[in-house]
């Protein structure tokens, strides 16, 4: 979908040219093409293009259409204005027709050319499979950058597409997305991969090592619960391993407590943590980052039967700990409960990060832009924040603290899964999930359950549906690790 040539040729069925304001006071600019640059200064003398932000001014150039596109360079720009210009230029009704297109940005610094490419892939990309087919037929277009070096480009464009791997498993019926299409998408994924593991623990293995918090939340479901472990001996031998491990509820109807209207049509994508581990599995086989991994995936469905657990029910997970059941919809955390218990047991990592639709709380919170994030090492934190601002996968940290403790206090078992206060969802959620790290020192909690979905409309150069977040986020850190 995107290539690359060192210099504008003008020869493709379309030419995008991005320009800021003052490139064009100054007139800044030179093309090859002669006519085009006489075109360009005239329409700059006449003041007829100004270079306004997001402005589109068509010229036609020997039946070849050029799209002249204006550039924000005031204060408040930066990378994603970018990214938002170029998905906002490319679905232009002008390029509907054109099959191949050359982009031609004045600015050539590595940052700026990687989020074009973000702007073009995640901002191109659409959830089509059940549209009408003529609508489907828009065919994916021939992106041409032309700049003069090209370095590690090839790199955000795999990335770019494990983003978009994600959004399709989060976009898709929860009735297709199982936890068996899982395991068949991480078979495919690690198929004559070296130096992989793989292990799955269906219903009889979960009851049999007493996951008995991952079991609860899936007793109203007929579908397969699964704690999915891929093991990736990337690094060298002696160095410790990063554990990544994903909510993946296939659906969350709340449970006994369900949702209501308006609340519960996007819990298709409540095992977006899941699908952005798998999504970072895609990257890291791809760009072949050599370091010791484990990616795990906590597979559940929160429906609806005779079968499905109760509130103020008490179940025992695999770490031995208690929970009174104080709300069926605090589900995510149940299953992570034994996932993370399982993983710190059977693999100890030195870091655990875990990446969770959790909290609606935490998009009352931070909004729908920003993912939250709760750690227990203040290093691995800033690590991720330095990731988050150099990918714009955004993350705000929420503070952990000894007295946040009494909130998830029981009176009839260790812990409750519901807080018994008001207010700080996120973070008695996050502090929940801390009962389960056992020794780990370097843990962090990321709550994707506002980032990870648009819903409606677009959001940045976002459209609806799954966003991929985390993704992003999880990659640039294990590469920068
Ligand atoms: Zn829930």
């Amino acid at each position: 979908m995107i290539s690359f040539q060192t210099k504008a040729q003008f020869n493709k069925d379309a030419a995008v040219i991005l320009l800021t304001k003052s490139q064009i006071e100054k007139k800044k600019f030179n093309f090859s093409n002669a006519k085009i640059q006489n075109a360009v200064l005239d329409l700059a003398k006449n003041k007829t293009f100004c270079g306004d932000k997001d402005s589109i001014f068509p010229l036609t150039n020997e039946k070849k259409l050029v799209l002249l596109v204006g550039v924000d360079e005031s204060k408040d720009a930066n990378l994603t204005s970018l990214r938002i210009t170029i998905k906002k230029a490319l679905s232009s009704s002008y390029l509907k027709n054109a099959k191949t297109i050359e982009l031609i940005p004045q600015v050539n610094d590595e940052p700026s050319i990687q989020a074009l490419i973000e702007g073009i892939m995640i901002g191109a990309y659409k959830w089509k499979k059940y549209i009408k087919a003529d609508e489907k037929e828009i065919k994916l277009k021939q992106i041409i950058i032309a700049t003069p070096n090209k370095p590690a480009y090839q790199k955000t464009i795999e990335i770019c597409d494990g983003v978009n791997f994600t959004r399709d498993l989060v976009n898709d019926n929860a009735d297709v997305i199982t936890s068996e299409y899982f395991e068949k998408t991480i078979k495919s994924l690690i198929k004559g991969k070296k130096n992989i593991a793989l292990k799955i623990l269906n219903t009889k293995e979960l009851s049999a090592q007493g996951c008995g918090l991952h079991l609860a939340v899936n007793k109203g479901s007929d579908k397969e619960p699964k704690l999915i472990i891929v093991k990736y001996a990337g690094g060298k031998k002696s160095e410790p391993y990063t554990a990544l491990v994903g909510k993946g509820l296939t659906f969350d109807s709340g449970g006994l407590n369900l949702k209501p209207t308006g609340h519960m049509e996007t819990m298709r994508c409540d095992m977006s943590g899941a699908a952005a581990v798998v999504g970072t599995l895609k990257n890291v086989l791809k760009l072949n980052i050599k370091k010791n991994l484990v990616f795990v995936c906590g597979m559940a469905e929160n429906a609806i039967g005779s079968c499905s657990y109760k509130p103020g029910d008490v179940f025992v997970g695999y770490a031995g700990k208690s929970v009174e059941i104080g709300n069926t919809d605090a589900e995510g955390r149940l299953v992570l409960a034994d996932t993370i218990a399982y993983t710190v047991k059977n693999y100890k990592p030195a870091t655990l990060i875990d990446i969770a639709t959790l909290t609606g709380a935490v998009a009352v919170g931070l909004g729908f832009d920003f993912s939250g994030l709760l750690s227990n090492d203040q290093k691995l934190a800033d690590a991720l924040l330095k990731s988050s601002q150099e990918t714009d996968d955004r993350i705000w940290q929420l503070p952990l603290y000894v007295e946040i403790r009494d909130a998830i206090k029981s009176n009839y078992a260790d812990l409750r899964n519901s807080s018994n206060i008001k207010g700080g969802g996120a973070i008695t959620g996050a502090e929940f999930l801390r009962n389960f790290i056992g020794d780990t020192k370097s843990w962090a909690h990321l709550d994707i359950a506002g980032s990870a979905f648009v819903e409606g409309t677009s959001r940045m150069y976002y459209g609806y549906g799954g966003t991929g977040a985390g993704v992003r986020l999880l990659t640039h850190y294990l590469i920068n690790n």
